[in-house]
């Protein structure tokens, strides 16, 4: 049956469920629709489900797994009265209002929601390797994010696959904690920016793997190496890494609202006046309209944003000033 609702949360990483902790103390009786697991990192609770020791969410002085944190951010929205479905929005109709809103789990053509509101919160995922063992690893020595991760591999050998400005950025940023940082890239040019490039070819711990990519990853609870192959001569080599940093690309997971909401040419919403989106009573947050910082932290701010902007256009919309 259909529900009318003031707010509907799409999305239940950091931004989502901030969201929900805000809108919920505002007794707004937010629905977060939270994504159905799955083995990619567009799974409820979103990357930080993937992740393992979080050290710089403020607030944990010993750190938090990234699952526990999540965890907590759904128990403290529920606490307050929100409420969670767990299913995908399949399809979305933001033409007019109350928006109408489809989900996995609408069994006919009535939409699962009528909302007043929308915030948008479905994250971005990094693209990976799609290698069998990838699931198992990450978090276990195989990681998408250095600026998360990096601080664990002091003194070891790592690498970073890609060839693009964010692998640049990803080996640079590691060199200050790691022994060495191997850029494996699958050509023999890069693509990164010159100046970036220019940075990476000047720093005396990283090093490259030419036209190579990594096609088997080893180790059984924690990568231990990684199985190239030449893309000229089809060698296959075996190299002993105790990380292996992921940089080939994020796609944001916006795909259910093209041709409705304004986005970059990469895909990630617009945003202005903080999470205003082109749609009136719609919003954005988190790592779906930014791909510059991709922090738990940021995103978590970003849904307090956005639930503030909610309730202020909720409010608005019901007592108009004469
Ligand atoms: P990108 O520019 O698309 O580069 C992706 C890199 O990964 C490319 O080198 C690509 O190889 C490689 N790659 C893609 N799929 C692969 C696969 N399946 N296996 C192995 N390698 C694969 O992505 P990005 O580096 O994340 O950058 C995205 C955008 O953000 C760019 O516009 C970039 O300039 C910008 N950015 C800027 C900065 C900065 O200025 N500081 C930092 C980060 C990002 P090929 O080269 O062979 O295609």
């Amino acid at each position: 049956m259909t529900q009318h609702r003031e707010v509907v949360i799409v999305g239940s990483g950091p931004a989502g469920l901030t969201a929900a902790i805000y809108t919920a103390r505002a007794n707004l009786s937010p629905v977060v629709i939270e994504g159905e697991p799955s083995s990619t990192s567009d799974q409820p609770g979103g990357q930080l489900m993937l992740t393992t020791e979080i050290e710089n969410f403020p607030g944990f002085i010993d750190g938090i797994m990234g699952p526990e944190l999540m965890s907590n951010f759904r128990s403290q929205a529920e606490r307050f009265g929100a409420n969670y479905h767990t299913a995908k929005v399949t399809k979305i109709d933001l033409s007019g209002r109350p928006f109408k809103i489809w989900t996995s789990d609408s069994k006919s053509d009535e939409p699962d929601y009528l909302a007043e509101s929308v915030i948008v919160s479905t994250g971005a995922r990094s693209l990976m390797l799609d290698l069998e063992d990838e699931v198992r690893l990450i978090g276990h020595g195989l990681s998408t994010c250095a600026t998360c991760d990096g601080f664990f591999f002091r003194d070891l050998d790592i690498a970073v696959v890609g060839g693009g400005d964010s692998a640049m950025e990803e080996a640079i940023f590691l060199t200050k904690f790691a022994k060495s940082v191997t850029i494996i890239h699958r050509r023999k040019e890069l693509r990164a920016s010159k100046i970036m490039q220019d940075r990476a070819f000047a720093n005396s711990k990283i090093r490259f793997q030419w036209n190579s990519v990594v096609t088997e990853l080893h180790g059984e609870s924690q990568l231990e190496g990684v199985t190239v192959t030449d893309t000229v001569t089809n060698q296959e080599t075996r190299l002993d890494f105790s990380g292996l940093f992921v940089a080939i690309g994020h796609v944001p997971n916006t795909d259910v609202f093209v041709g409705q909401l304004e986005m970059d040419q990469n895909g990630y919403i617009v945003t202005r006046d903080g999470t205003h989106t082109n749609i009136d009573g719609v919003f954005a947050c988190g790592d779906a309209q930014d791909h510059v910082y991709r922090q738990a932290i940021t995103a978590a701010g970003s849904g307090c944003m956005a639930a503030i902007d909610v309730e202020r256009w909720l409010e608005a919309k019901h007592h108009p000033a004469s």
